[in-house]
């Protein structure tokens, strides 16, 4: 064995302070940091403090505690849960310690763990239900990142949740079988539809969800997430995104997401790549689509990740549609999608105040035909445009808009892999958009922004978009980027 069994000095237990009085001796922020610790729970705080400072003060007149306004004496701890000797003075510490021993009482004294009975957890509450992190006094910094990274796995409304789990008990006892029927009722109540019910605050609709899963027996019923991954970097995914992955019994990604977030799953789930870069289709629309339905009938829990944001070109539609025929339930969860990732990376306001007040997501793949498509003519009346999947019709873009009358100086802005530490910018005007189709060192995504709030990005380390040959001075400034703001806002 690499490392002998640990053994813990101090063991976690919860203590019932319910109908219970819990006594605080102390006049400073330590007798404030534990009142507002206890303040978790439903005990009566009871504050001894002959002269508190202003911030315990006004806890103390803000809060249910009773103040006993008083020095120190024994008889302040009569009948206490708990006492806790936060005065700072090390001989009362000790002292009152001492007088809660003699009465049988646990006491714990601030900062002094050779006098404490316990020590005092770092909580993350969804009462009923607690977690409790104790360190032995190795770090209270450490508790508070374990505490922050607990905090964020667990939804809030996961207290709601086991409340309502405690209302059941009796009826799942008297309806299902102690043994598997039971284990998986109660395995679909916490994860299926009663606890997306009230994750979207419907409490009506999660207590009728877990009475037809009672009525019923719980066949585990499927469900499908649609999950946006974000543009790339992974903390750019949303804290529900991360919860479903960690819930998820299987996990179909597209070949945008990045690895990092695909591993963010549970160790043991699936992981399924489905596709679709742009000429290699691994797997057809169609089969996607079917296969998502599959694993909702056998009662599987899917994660369906897609880079950005699942609704916008990541054909959502039918993925949804596919699964409301089939009856299988599911959710969207949205992300961070390109635009804004790319925006982001260049300090480019999207709208801006006096120039552009709209915005078009499109691909430019539907400028092929005649008739100029709705969001050209918005994108001349002064739309930032968010061009996806836009590298290979650059040149069509460009031509068709600057023909439909918008300036070729109008600015443009183009970012590979956006959020991602490699990532590439460039600037540009619509004249020189045409050059990207040529650039094959652009090898991740890209994603074009063109419109004159485009202009008010920030330009330093981006590269210009065009490498153009040496042309003759006044030519260089008629297609500066500078000056498209100024002649269109004029
Ligand atoms: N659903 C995704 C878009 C899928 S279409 C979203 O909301 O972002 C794929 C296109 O998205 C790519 O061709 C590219 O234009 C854009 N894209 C995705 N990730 C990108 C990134 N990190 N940087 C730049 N463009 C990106």
């Amino acid at each position: 064995m690499l490392y002998a069994k640990p053994k813990l000095n101090a063991f976690p237990v919860f203590f019932r302070t319910e109908g219970k009085s819990v006594v605080i001796v102390g006049n400073g922020e330590e007798a404030l940091a534990k009142a507002r610790l206890i303040d978790h729970s439903s005990a009566v705080l009871r504050i001894v403090a002959d002269a508190p400072e202003a911030r315990l003060a006004a806890w103390i007149a803000g809060n249910a505690a009773v103040h006993i306004e008083d020095s120190y004496r024994p008889e302040h701890l009569y009948g206490a849960a708990l006492v806790f000797a936060a005065t700072g003075d090390e001989a009362l510490d000790r002292r009152i310690v001492a007088d809660a021993r003699r009465l049988g009482l646990p006491a714990n004294a601030v900062d002094r763990p050779e006098l404490c009975d316990f020590f005092t957890p770092a909580l993350v509450n969804r009462a009923p239900v607690a977690v409790a992190i104790g360190t032995e006094g190795a770090g209270p910094v450490l508790a508070q990142l374990i505490r922050a990274r607990i905090d964020q796995l667990l939804a809030p409304s996961l207290g709601p949740l086991a409340t309502l789990a405690a209302s059941l008990r009796d009826a799942a006892e008297a309806a299902l079988p102690k043994g598997d029927a039971r284990r998986r009722f109660w395995r679909s109540f916490f994860s299926g539809a009663p606890a997306r019910a009230l994750a979207r605050g419907d409490a009506a609709r999660a207590r009728d969800a877990a009475a037809e899963l009672l009525r019923e027996g719980a066949h585990a019923g499927g469900h499908v997430a649609l999950v946006g991954a974000g543009p790339g970097a992974e903390d750019l995914l949303t804290l529900r995104a991360q919860r479903l992955l960690m819930e998820a019994d299987i996990i179909l990604y597209d070949a945008l997401v990045p690895e990092a977030v695909v591993a963010m799953g549970r160790r043991d789930a699936e992981r399924l790549p489905v596709g679709k870069r742009k000429g290699c289709h691994s797997r057809t629309q169609a089969e996607i689509n079917a296969l998502l339905v599959e694993l909702g009938r056998k009662g599987k829990r899917v994660v369906r990740l897609k880079s950005g944001d699942p609704l916008v070109f990541g054909r959502a539609g039918e993925e949804m549609a596919a699964l409301r025929e089939a009856g299988i339930s599911y959710e969207v969860v949205p992300g961070v999608t390109a635009a804004f990732a790319a925006a982001a990376d260049f300090d480019l306001p999207l709208t801006l105040r006096g120039v552009s007040s709209s915005m078009v997501f499109t691909t430019g793949h539907d400028l092929k035909g005649d008739v100029l498509p709705d969001w050209a003519r918005l994108a001349i009346s002064g739309a930032t445009v968010a061009v996806y999947m836009g590298r290979s019709v650059a040149a069509d873009v460009a031509g068709r808009l600057i023909g439909a009358g918008l300036s070729p100086d109008t600015a443009v802005a183009v970012v590979e892999n956006a959020s991602l530490e490699n990532s590439r910018r460039f600037h540009g005007t619509l004249a020189d958009l045409p050059s990207l189709e040529g650039r094959h060192d652009l090898e991740g995504p890209v994603m074009t922004l063109i419109g004159d709030a485009v202009a008010g990005a920030n330009f330093a380390g981006s590269e210009p978009l065009a490498r153009r040959r040496a042309a003759p001075a006044a030519a260089r400034g008629k297609h500066s980027f500078a000056p498209a703001l100024a002649h269109k806002s004029a």
